[in-house]
């Protein structure tokens, strides 16, 4: 999409003229396993539960929904506070069209100068910075993908960046920062007057404690979560923010009024009653992870660790071999890091397609070996 040259008479702002849009293929597959969405649909009793409620609320569609959206960022707030056991409000909660809404927000009312992320992580953070006219850092890992927190420190001190973002469990590599970390990180950030941005889209799979628990001793402190992953309420687009009330309060003079329709409010707040049910497979989804890691190793393959819903696996070409699992129908993430590929958690059958696909396009390229 992106290569192709646009026309002269389109006055495209010269400084997104070069992007590319965010493209994960959408293809028809035996086994999707490459956008990390939860494979678990909802059960009838939560299909049935949705209808009626977008049956009731059906009827008030002239009119606009709560702007605020205040019944929904209470039950988020509870949520949280029920699984975190911290003290959240709804006025320390924003919710929006996906998390990243969210993080689109974030740079409108705090960008604008530079943010920094620590490579590879979520390719919407550089792709949004752009948008919205925030310059964009490249920090740097450790070979093994973990993070050196005294190195990001110091690039967080060195770029002076206002906006610092965090991943963890990060994406695409699955491994996750240590609580005791992250602190170090909101502390550095402070004495700069930086914001810290922890995206942790995937906390639910985590054993880690969210970084929710430091907001009360931390005003800088800002956590993205989702109902897209462990709630399997991906198609729905609900993601929030946990902050400091003063940050909830700036992100409303950026948002679009109205910018969470009625019918997306109303069957959150369904999906939350119903929580502890569309969390009970998370359980069985690390189970599922931990199987498939034993099962990449006896083929062959380096697995980062991973406390996600997916995987990131050393492959002899990412290309060849994405192409030759797709030919099997199996859809995985090329997530543009040489000799590796990302698939995946998905239910036992998927998983099994997968591996005996991968043993399949692994004997094609070089007898069975990696
Ligand atoms: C999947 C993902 C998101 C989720 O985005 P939504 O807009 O909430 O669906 C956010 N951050 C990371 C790191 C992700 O992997």
């Amino acid at each position: 999409m992106s290569q192709k040259e646009w026309p002269s008479w389109l006055p495209l702002r010269a400084d997104i003229r070069g992007l590319s849009a965010y493209g994960a293929p959408q293809l028809p597959s035996l086994a999707q396993l490459n956008t990390n969405e939860n494979p678990y649909p909802p059960s009838k009793k939560l299909v049935d539960a949705i209808a009626r409620k977008v049956e009731e609320i059906a009827g008030s569609l002239n009119r606009y929904p709560d702007r605020d959206c205040i019944a929904l960022r209470k039950g988020l707030a509870a949520f949280l506070n029920s699984r975190s056991l911290t003290h959240l409000y709804e006025e320390n909660v924003w919710a929006a069209n996906g998390s990243n809404e969210i993080i689109q927000s974030l740079f409108l009312a705090f960008g604008g100068e530079s943010a920094l992320g620590f490579t590879p992580s979520y390719s919407m953070h550089p792709l949004i910075a752009q948008v919205t006219g925030t310059s964009w850092i490249n920090g740097v890992r450790n070979s093994d993908f973990s993070l050196d927190v005294e190195l990001a420190c110091h690039q967080i001190k060195t770029t002076k960046a206002k906006l610092i973002f965090v991943t963890t469990p990060n994406n695409p590599t699955g491994t996750s920062i240590p609580l005791r970390d992250i602190e170090t990180l909101v502390k550095t950030a402070a004495e700069l007057s930086s914001l810290l941005v922890v995206d942790e889209a995937y906390a639910e799979f985590s054993s880690e404690p969210s970084a929710v628990t430091l907001l009360d001793r931390y005003p800088n402190l800002l956590v993205i979560r989702t109902m897209s992953k462990a709630f399997a309420f991906a198609g729905a687009r609900v993601g929030y923010l946990a902050a400091n009330k003063e940050v909830i309060r700036a992100l409303a003079l950026v948002r679009l009024p109205y910018h969470l329709s009625a019918i997306t409010q109303a069957i959150a707040l369904v999906a939350l009653d119903h929580s502890e049910e569309l969390l009970a497979n998370v359980a069985t989804l690390i189970a599922d992870r931990e199987k498939m890691v034993v099962e990449l190793k006896a083929l062959g393959a380096e697995v980062i660790p991973s406390s996600a819903n997916f995987l990131l696996f050393t492959v002899p070409s990412s290309k060849e071999i994405w192409d030759s699992l797709l030919e099997q129908g199996v859809l995985v993430r090329d997530v543009g890091l040489s000799g590796y590929l990302r698939v995946t958690i998905g239910n036992a059958a998927e998983n099994q397609r997968f591996i005996d696909s991968l043993a399949t396009s692994l004997g094609k390229t070089q007898g069975g070996k990696i």
